[in-house]
């Protein structure tokens, strides 16, 4: 994947690439151009506003290009959807445009299309630096788009969606074959509903071949413009749609108000759910509560799923606080340990933009995204619009409606819910026997005065960052400490962790400093493998008659000391899957994360084949 060179537009011509020798939209009116093709081609109008509001409409792009599809098709469903009603895009792109060159593209489809310059100021705002793989987008509660930057073969074989409609906009067939090859066309039919359907500007007989035999019943309808004639299709029946007001609100019991929960329950609301968020203390009383967090990228030397979910999560991180709780961020940039050898082989994986980082010295790396979190004013304003309910819970059990858990020292005995997902960090695996492989580690930081804080954050074994706190001068916070406890441990600050700490955050700034004027404890939840678990625990049908309305527990956990970065996108990532929208993590990270992969490494190494 490389990125475009500047842009190219003659006087009339309109925005040409130089690779394919080819236009992106016809230059008289590429927004007539894109809603008669894409828009009317999958008959969007008219399934826009009948579409099923029990989950988000999907449309899947080949050849995100200027953005100008996915604009249209936002703008005619926040004209024409249902008010609850959700859109999720996913576009694939390999030969992306550079931030800087968006920017000004964005801003003339706003020029030439008033009605999309909200729209396109948004997506411009929002658009990343590309690196391959997928950078989720949340445009606003009812819009997201996920950019699938990379080759198209190898985009779709790692994103899991299905979509509603699809809109095939490579450069022409003859110019770009490899857009329309028939390991693509087969790819885009397994990703696509029953019923759905697709449109393109070309007719071109390989087109009509590969997407016939891929199991699209073809139609062709008058083109644009010039052009005499455009294809459609759809994979099998047409399915009749839920009439618009009947998608009844699902309630979502979240068990556990740590960063996982909030950012949970935050997404849960925007999907359209009533979460009810379950904590036997003040939310954030947990890890949580610290009153400072980093948000720093983690480093792998190789390019594998690990090393894309920890990226992606980062970034997503980044943007989703920026989002919804500003007022709790700090933007210092931070310094990594990161010797030479190590660092030529982080570039080498190519999942980093030259931008990310710059190298101070042969063991010191500079991150400009580093940032400061104050998690518990973050959780505080995630859960702002959240029924919350103080109780311990000791069990969850089908029920009628759903799920039921059981609650002791509260208000109330019981909760009972359509789905449930467990947040409790450590506190999980006492609630559910289907969590295995997860332990405590308490970990401690201190607040220690300093009249010369660092400017950044500094990390190496520990980290130091610039926190004032109560202090009236200046301060800084450091941390953590490790210890292995069991999951139902009391954390309770010590002097020994105290002195860890200061003895690391004098070896990190040095200079010397006094005992801590302030510090605090608490428990992360750890997995045997170190990466947190994600998924779906096990699911029960409502009744046995009814396929649809199946009863999900959900798990967010282990999320070790890194719960700030990696929360928000599993997250997202678990809402997709309740809502059967587009997948924000890639197939392959989310098996690292599987809360089943424990019982299958066991199974295979008994021998047993996986059901
Ligand atoms: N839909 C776009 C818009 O609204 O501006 C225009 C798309 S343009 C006609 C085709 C796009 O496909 C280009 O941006 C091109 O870089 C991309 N493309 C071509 N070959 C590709 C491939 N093998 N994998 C991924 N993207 C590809």
């Amino acid at each position: 994947m490389g990125l475009r060179p500047p842009l190219t537009e003659q006087a009339g011509k309109g925005l040409r690439s130089v690779e394919f020798d080819d236009i992106y939209f016809q230059p008289e009116d590429g927004t007539a151009e894109s809603s008669h093709v894409f828009l009317e081609g999958n008959d969007l109008p008219e399934r826009f506003a009948a579409m099923d509001l029990q989950r988000p409409f999907v449309i899947g792009e080949l050849g995100f290009g200027t953005g100008l599809n996915c604009l249209t098709a936002m703008k005619m469903f926040l004209d024409r959807a249902p008010r609850e009603g959700r859109l999720e895009l996913w576009s694939v792109e390999g030969y992306p445009f550079s931030p800087l060159d968006f920017t000004s593209i964005a801003k003339d489809h706003g020029q030439r299309t008033p009605a999309l310059a909200d729209l396109a100021a948004r997506l411009s705002h929002l658009y990343p630096v590309p690196r391959p793989g997928l950078a989720r987008l949340d445009l606003s509660p009812r819009l997201t788009l996920t950019l699938a930057f990379g080759d198209v073969d190898d985009l779709l074989e790692r994103s899991s969606f299905a979509a509603d409609a699809w809109f095939l906009d490579g450069f022409a067939p003859s110019r770009n074959p490899a857009m329309w090859s028939p390991s693509v066309l087969r790819a885009v039919a397994d990703h696509t509903r029953p019923g759905g359907t697709f449109a393109t500007f070309t007719v071109a007989g390989a087109v009509r071949r590969g997407m016939e035999a891929a199991g699209f019943s073809l139609a062709r309808r008058a083109g644009y413009g010039k052009k005499r004639e455009m294809l459609t299709g759809r994979l099998g029946q047409a399915q009749p749609s839920i009439q618009s007001g009947t998608g009844a609100v699902k309630s979502i019991a979240i068990i556990g108000a740590g960063i996982a929960g909030a950012a949970f329950a935050h997404g849960a609301h925007q999907a359209g759910f009533r979460p009810i968020l379950i904590d036997r203390g003040e939310a954030g009383n947990g890890a949580s509560g610290n009153p400072v967090g980093l948000l720093m990228p983690r480093l792998e030397a190789a390019d594998n799923p690990a090393a894309r979910f920890y990226r992606d999560a980062f970034f997503y991180a980044l943007r989703f606080y920026w989002d919804h709780t500003p007022e709790a961020l700090s933007p210092l940039g931070g310094t990594l340990a990161c010797d030479g050898t190590r660092y030529k082989k982080i570039c080498a994986t190519g999942l980093w933009a030259d931008e990310d980082f710059a190298v101070i010295d042969g063991v010191t790396l500079h991150s400009p995204h580093a940032t400061l979190l104050r998690p518990r004013d973050a959780v505080t304003t995630l859960i702002e619009e959240v029924e919350v309910i103080r109780g311990e819970v000791i069990d969850i059990f089908p029920s009628d409606n759903g799920l039921t858990c059981t609650l002791t020292n509260g208000p109330q005995q019981r909760v009972e819910a359509d789905h449930m997902i467990l947040t409790a960090g450590p506190g999980s695996a006492l609630i559910s026997p289907l969590i295995t492989d997860l332990s405590a580690s308490r970990g401690q930081i201190d607040l220690f005065a300093t009249s010369e804080p660092p400017r950044s954050i500094l990390t190496a074994d520990g980290y130091v960052a610039p926190y004032a706190g109560a202090a009236q001068k200046g301060g800084i916070a450091a941390g953590a400490t490790y210890d292995d406890v069991p999951l139902d441990h009391d954390p309770r600050p010590t002097k020994a962790s105290s002195e860890i700490n200061r003895r690391m955050a004098e070896a990190l700034m040095t200079q010397r400093l006094d005992p801590p004027f302030d510090q605090r404890a608490a428990l992360r939840a750890v997995t045997t493998d170190r990466h947190p678990m994600l998924g779906v625990l096990g699911s029960t049908r409502r009744q046995a008659d009814d396929p649809i309305n199946t009863a999900i527990l959900g798990v967010i956990t282990g999320l070790g000391s890194r719960g700030l970065v990696t929360a928000p996108l599993m997250a997202a990532s678990l809402i997709a899957t309740l809502t059967g929208g587009v997948q924000p993590i890639e197939r392959q990270s989310l098996r690292l994360l599987s809360p089943h992969r424990f019982a299958e490494r066991r199974d295979r190494r008994a021998g047993h084949k996986p059901s």
